[in-house]
């Protein structure tokens, strides 16, 4: 398999990533397009109250993009595999997956609440790279003779995703007494906090040395703990799985599988950190204005 195809699935999430809210249905056939929200985009809304305060409106559930409220897709991680390959751990084999995108919920929940996992990105599950298209079987080196069971994840393609206990979805910046209605010192605290992990992350290129990369992204993959629970979990999660990818160490490819894990790793805590800073920044504007007018009627 050559590397382009081995990196399909990783491109499809990048490129859907960044153009995010394209409109159109999904198309029937073709290779699955996941649509994550652009976090930029995000608006949640608030209204005045009859004392001029504002609350936060309903969330109005808008409808997944990528399945168009069904929750499921077309298999993203087998469409690629040779027929005779079934064991899929995003499927069963089936060939349907969980909507990435909303975490089968048809809807985007509300992003005052959770977000998609940084770690999986909605699969639920840590894809290995040593073995192609995370099938679990690897055929032998130099070419030639059966499918073996990958070294790597032994035959599971994969881990259930320790950032979110295959949940799916992660928890929002921890704050008292919560994101919603913390006062706007907090939420700057925890602005200035996301902003200085994201811009470390955005910094951070892996050193050639995979060993070395995988300990300086560990490092930056933690830098968010204080307010966001997912970074806490981040350093020994995603130095477990490589612990798993190095299992093909041995492999040609193996710089290259360990280089999509930590550009997957990268991205998603990206995007993650990217999310928590439009919606800390939409509860600061509101918590900042609320504080004014408070202050106003107090002094009149
Ligand atoms: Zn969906
Ligand atoms: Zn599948
Ligand atoms: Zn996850
Ligand atoms: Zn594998």
């Amino acid at each position: 398999m050559s590397i382009a195809q081995r990196l399909r699935p990783f491109l499809h999430v990048l490129v859907f990533a960044l153009l995010g809210a394209a409109a159109g249905a999904q198309k029937k056939d073709g290779p699955v397009e996941i649509r994550y929200p652009v976090p930029e985009r995000i608006e949640r809304a608030a209204k005045a109250d009859d004392k001029g305060l504002l609350q936060w409106e309903e969330w109005k559930e808008p409808q997944c993009q990528t399945c168009t409220g069904t929750g499921k897709t077309k298999c993203a991680t087998c469409e690629r595999y040779p027929d005779e390959w079934t064991n899929c751990i995003e499927c069963k084999g089936t060939k349907e997956a969980t909507c990435r995108a909303c975490g089968g919920l048809g809807h985007q929940p509300d992003p005052l609440d959770k977000v998609i996992c940084p770690g999986c990105r909605g699969s639920a599950y840590l894809a290995c790279t040593i073995c192609p298209g995370s099938s679990g079987l690897i055929t032998p080196q130099g070419g030639g003779g059966r499918p073996q069971k990958c070294p790597a994840c032994r035959g599971d393609a994969g881990a259930k995703c320790s950032i979110c206990n295959g949940t799916r979805f992660v928890e929002m910046a921890t704050l008292k007494p919560s994101l919603r209605e913390a006062n706007a010192a907090t939420l700057a605290k925890a602005l200035a906090a996301a902003n200085q992990a994201l811009n470390a992350l955005t910094a951070f290129h892996p050193p050639a040395d995979v060993r070395k990369a995988n300990k300086e992204l560990a490092k930056v993959l933690g830098g968010g703990q204080a307010f966001f629970p997912p970074m806490k979990r981040a350093p020994k999660a995603f130095e477990d799985h490589m612990a798993r990818i190095a299992g093909g160490a041995n492999y040609q490819h193996y710089e290259e599988a360990a280089g999509q894990v930590q550009s997957a790793w990268k991205s998603g805590f990206e995007y993650y950190l990217k999310h928590q800073k439009r919606m800390l920044e939409l509860a600061h504007k509101r918590a900042e204005a609320n504080e004014k007018l408070l202050a106003d009627t107090k002094g009149k």
